[in-house]
């Protein structure tokens, strides 16, 4: 077999390639996506949209067009780290997103709900179309780098997210007190078989600087992070530290203000 030119329309074969092009959306006429990045992890709350959104901050303030598709749709965060409040609005060619302080493009579920504390209670396979719905139905004008808040785990929604829109690479986000091994293991096989790219990994609450000495502590115990990114071949590993100014930045809906260089490298690789 010659080797693969990723030109589906010229070639024969019946590869891994060729099975997940076949089940890509469309785009909406007038979006322009140039690159899609999934940021997963485990579980909730180990900072998955605080990373998504540091690194569309950085795309953004490198001069390309960012946007974030938050497909985190039972626990969606990233509008209230961005100060977005106010609805989607739908016209007839599509559904205009939310733009931020800064010109990142934000489509959430939140910005559909009556009420933003409203409660999303459906079953897998609605929040999967939904989602796809996100990639299909709305204007992405434009777009260099669009960064996808996945939900925690590798159920419907991320499967949905992985054959439906051209992903380039997957982020996973890890925190020191799970069993980081098993995630990493679990997202990095979902990688495998979808034949997508695990670009970096980015361990969280990795440890706490001492304000006044500048001595790290590993509050949660060692990290394990650089083997294990050794060990599945993972070219970019990250820490951030614990932050208090970072979650009163997310608290206070101004992300965009924060200040640390620790997703610069990553940023870079993109
Ligand atoms: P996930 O998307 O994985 O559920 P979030 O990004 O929403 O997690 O983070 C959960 C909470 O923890 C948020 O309130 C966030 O501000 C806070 N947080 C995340 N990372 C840090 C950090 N490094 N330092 C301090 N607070 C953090």
């Amino acid at each position: 077999m010659s080797e693969c030119t990723h030109d589906c329309s010229s070639c024969s074969s019946n590869c891994s390639q060729r099975s997940r092009e076949s089940f890509l959306a469309a785009l909406n006429p007038q979006s322009s996506v140039k690159k899609v990045y999934a940021v997963m992890s485990g579980k909730g709350g180990v900072g998955k949209s605080l990373v998504t959104s540091i690194l569309a901050v950085l795309a953004q303030r490198s001069g390309k067009h960012a946007a974030i598709l938050d497909a985190d749709i039972t626990g969606p965060s990233i509008p209230k780290a961005f100060n977005i409040h106010e609805r989607a609005v739908s016209t007839d060619e599509g559904l205009i997103p939310a733009t931020s302080k800064s010109g990142i493009d934000v489509m959430s579920l939140n910005l559909l709900l009556e009420n933003e504390t409203d409660p999303v209670i459906w079953r897998g396979p609605v929040i999967a179309g939904a989602v796809k719905q996100f990639w299909t139905d709305v204007i992405w004008k434009d777009v260099d780098y669009m960064f996808v808040d996945m939900p925690p785990g590798t159920g419907d929604v991320p499967l949905t997210v992985f054959q439906s829109l051209p992903v380039d690479g997957i982020i996973i986000v890890t925190s020191p007190q799970e069993l980081v091994s098993m995630i990493v293991e679990k997202a990095v096989h979902m990688a495998d078989m979808m034949n997508i790219p695990v670009v970096g990994i980015v361990e969280n609450m990795s440890y706490f600087e001492c304000p006044d000495c500048g001595k790290k502590h590993s509050i949660f115990g060692e990290s394990h992070i650089d083997e294990l990114a050794a060990k599945f071949k993972i070219p970019s590993v990250s820490k951030i530290p614990i932050d208090s100014s970072l979650a009163q930045k997310v608290d206070a809906g101004q992300i965009e203000l924060f200040d640390g260089g620790w997703l610069d490298s990553l940023s870079s690789t993109l």
